[in-house]
């Protein structure tokens, strides 16, 4: 057995007065090494992670229970500061993820926010003229134009075919299209109305 071993105390006396004395010189050293050797450090504590993987999620989950004020806090101050690189990262994440985006909206967004949702587009409806022309636009369409048996007129597919208007001021002038054509002609509209 080490002496250290057999004296912890003595050991850790003599360990804490050394550290002490060589603070700046030991903290400048392990800059350097960890500066030189980024790659090792991060694999070692990859390795580290993996092999501690279920204490560690233990450990963290019991770490987030006790500090559950201070990490909500800091996270609504996160949020608060950081809305507009916040909006941008969802936004990248959703033009990644669109099929999954759209589930989401449907099965989960709409219903929750069904009043909400209904209530703003009340407003909308009394306070946005353009608005207003494509709810009555389409509620005519709907009303007047079957899709039955239809193709999209852009790539001759025959799945999931919509109506797309042109211009709201004609409501029965509508452009069949597929699901993906329309949504093409969505996003290219929206580009040149910015
Ligand atoms: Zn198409």
């Amino acid at each position: 057995m080490e002496w250290k071993e057999k004296y912890p105390k003595k050991y850790k006396e003599m360990y804490t007065k050394y550290y002490r004395e060589h603070k700046d010189e030991i903290s400048r050293k392990g800059k350097e090494y960890r500066a030189k050797n980024k790659d090792k450090i991060r694999e070692r504590d990859r390795k580290y992670r993996e092999k501690h993987r279920d204490k560690l999620i233990i450990k963290k989950r019991i770490y987030n229970k006790e500090h559950k004020d201070e990490i909500n806090k800091k996270n609504r101050e996160y949020r608060l500061t950081h809305k507009e690189e916040i909006k941008k990262l969802q936004q990248q994440y959703n033009q990644k993820n669109k099929e999954k985006h759209r589930i989401y909206l449907r099965e989960v967004y709409y219903p929750k926010h069904k009043e909400q949702i209904k209530i703003r587009r009340r407003e909308l409806l009394r306070t946005n003229a353009e608005y207003k022309k494509k709810i009555y636009a389409r509620t005519k369409a709907n009303k007047t134009i079957s899709t039955d048996g239809k193709c999209c007129e852009r790539c001759g597919s025959s799945d999931r075919i919509e109506k797309h208007h042109p211009n709201y001021d004609a409501p029965l002038d509508v452009e069949f299209l597929c699901f993906s054509c329309h949504r093409e002609q969505d996003q290219t509209d929206r580009m040149a109305r910015l």
